[in-house]
């Protein structure tokens, strides 16, 4: 049987610094997103059956998964994939802006860079208490800008995430306590436009 495993960071803990302090990405990858890959690998021994489900599946229809490990899985499958996302979103010195395909989208769709970056900030500063903010394809492969609470996946309202920021207080507490919009408006130093402009023609072009 198939077990999860924590995807190794492809970057080391010091290099977003000073934007993402060393000892945070430590915590964060380390510890926290290690506990939902050992949590939802627990829960899917109660029913191995499942673990022919890719990642995807088992949280875009969590509602069809067994009462007694739902809960787990739609936390810690969630969690799994949120942070496996985020991990590859993050770059030290990156583009800083979108390109190609995507920079034409969030043009036409959602009124420039500056819009989308101001609506995003505000998703992400808005969400109240743990949660993520989102850009998104909704089902007919628009862009949407989104908040999540707790572990929740956009895949789970059937959007599919390209780019995503963490705002659960493990995500920056030791560096800005409560000073969650600087995290925010640092965090935009650090976004690989280069993978969020592939994921998202990867989705346009599978149709
Ligand atoms: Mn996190």
């Amino acid at each position: 049987m198939s077990q999860y495993e924590l995807p190794e960071l492809e970057f080391s803990p010091d290099a977003l610094e000073p934007y993402i302090d060393k000892e945070t990405m430590i915590l964060h990858h380390d510890k926290h997103h290690r506990t939902y890959v050992t949590n939802l690998n627990a829960a899917l021994d109660q029913h191995p059956e499942l673990k022919d489900h890719s990642l995807t599946d088992l949280i875009a229809h969590v509602e069809k998964i067994p009462e007694d490990i739902r809960t787990a899985v739609r936390n810690n499958g969630g969690g799994h994939y949120n942070h496996s996302l985020f991990w590859k979103i993050l770059i030290p010195g990156g583009a800083h802006e979108p390109a190609g395909k995507l920079k034409e989208a969030i043009e036409s769709q959602l009124g420039g860079f500056d819009t989308f970056k101001s609506r995003f900030s505000a998703a992400a500063a808005g969400q109240f208490g743990s949660g993520w903010a989102w850009l998104t394809l909704d089902e007919r492969n628009l862009l949407q800008i989104t908040g999540t609470p707790n572990q929740d996946s956009p895949l789970m309202k059937q959007e599919k995430p390209i780019l995503g920021i963490d705002v659960w207080e493990h995500a920056y507490y030791l560096n800005y306590q409560n000073r969650r919009p600087e995290y925010i408006k640092n965090f935009f130093q650090l976004i690989n436009w280069d993978f969020v402009t592939d994921a998202y023609e990867k989705i346009l072009n599978k149709g």
